[in-house]
């Protein structure tokens, strides 16, 4: 039996002839840039997230810059982020000239832990970028309460997360900003790039709208100096068909992420995903941390098993950010967390059978 990691044929099939429709109409007008769709998908995605704007950007990248740009982070500024994430959290902060500083990730959930967020805070702090890590929202009660505190923003990077919830609130929300990523492997994904930023702060949207085409406004009258962050139209079109099929695709993951947390319980070697009850994850990632992992993922992959490790490197060993500092020690369940876990197929369209093929195939390596 074959498992890919992720299987976006299996996704494509039944909704073909809807997107090559919607592909079709946007040759036909020949509007690549700012077409009708683009303000369409805007609109739905801030209504989808419970948020008043949403500003389509050309990738989730993209939506944190375009944000930490919007909100005047520049260089001297700290902003406050987990070491445990993609790359773009910490690479768009230091884009900007800011300066990324790490707090390390309570194990449980792998999302940064607000215990220990106020004694990183100093008088250039700006804001905290929590990341809602493999589909579950970071702890924001408590975020929000330090940035009230402290009169810091709070930008979620939710690019794993659209459709997550917190305590009935949406993934992008909460804090001041939320940016989503529409990357192929997301469970809103694309034909290529694209993103969105959401926002509750209707003045703060048309900032962000500003920055987002070269800080013009009126054309060809700059303010402030922007970028070219745009959302192409093909991929709003292609968008607004998938985001229909967004909270059915999610709710296959979190039954083949339970289905998995059934057959695997009687592994105590194995950490399965910790949901936090007041959340409800979209499962982006199902993510065990195990003993052995390297050894399982050969195993697995000899099997026709595909994994992934999100992530092998904690970014405050990343090279490019040597002069922070940071040692292997320093933020150890960051580190436990890039050694330890491993990702399994979780996509919608698995089968029980290869649900069932992955989780035998586990306990035999254990065996
Ligand atoms: C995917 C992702 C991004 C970047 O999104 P792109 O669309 O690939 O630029 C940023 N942060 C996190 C946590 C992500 O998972």
């Amino acid at each position: 039996m074959k498992v890919p990691l992720l299987d976006l044929k299996a996704q494509f099939n039944p909704i073909k002839s809807e997107v090559m429709n919607a592909v079709e109409a946007v040759f036909e007008s020949q509007q690549f840039i700012n077409g009708p769709q683009v303000k369409e998908l805007e609109k739905q995605i801030a209504a989808y997230s419970g948020c008043k704007a949403g500003i389509g950007v050309s990738s989730g990248t993209d939506a944190l810059l375009c944000a930490l740009m919007a909100l005047g982070i520049k260089a001297g500024d700290e902003i406050i982020t987990t070491p445990f994430t993609f790359f773009a959290t910490a690479g768009c902060i230091w884009r900007v000239g800011a300066k990324p500083v790490f707090v390390d990730i309570d194990i449980k959930t792998y999302n940064i832990d607000v215990d220990k967020i106020e004694r990183a805070i100093t008088k250039k702090t700006k804001a905290i970028m929590p990341v809602h890590l493999f589909g579950q929202v970071a702890d924001m009660d408590p975020i929000m309460e330090i940035a009230k505190k402290y009169n810091l923003f709070v930008i979620e990077d939710a690019c794993q997360s659209i459709g997550a919830s917190y305590k009935g609130r949406k993934a992008g929300s909460i804090g001041t900003i939320g940016c989503f990523s529409f990357f192929p492997s997301k469970n809103l994904g694309t034909a290529g790039d694209g993103g969105m930023i959401v926002t509750q702060d209707a003045v703060l949207g048309e900032q962000l709208e500003i920055m987002r085409g070269h800080g013009s406004k009126p054309k060809y009258f700059h303010q402030v100096v922007g970028g070219n962050f745009r959302l192409d139209t093909l991929q709003a079109a292609i968008l607004l068909v998938k985001l229909k099929h967004l909270d059915s695709w999610s709710e296959a993951r979190r039954s083949n992420a339970a289905k998995y947390d059934n057959l695997l319980k009687s592994m105590h070697s194995i950490v399965r995903p910790h949901i936090e009850p007041h959340n409800v994850s979209i499962y982006n990632q199902y993510v065990i941390r195990v003993p052995k992992r390297d050894e399982l993922r050969k195993f697995l992959t000899e099997k026709g098993i595909g994994t992934e490790i999100y992530y092998p490197l904690s970014l405050h060993e990343q090279t490019c950010f040597k002069e922070l500092g940071h040692r292997k020690g320093d933020f150890p369940e960051s580190e436990a967390a890039a050694a330890e876990t491993v990702a399994l197929p979780v996509y919608p369209e698995l089968t029980d059978e290869q649900i069932t093929y992955v989780s035998e195939s586990i306990k035999s390596f254990y065996k």
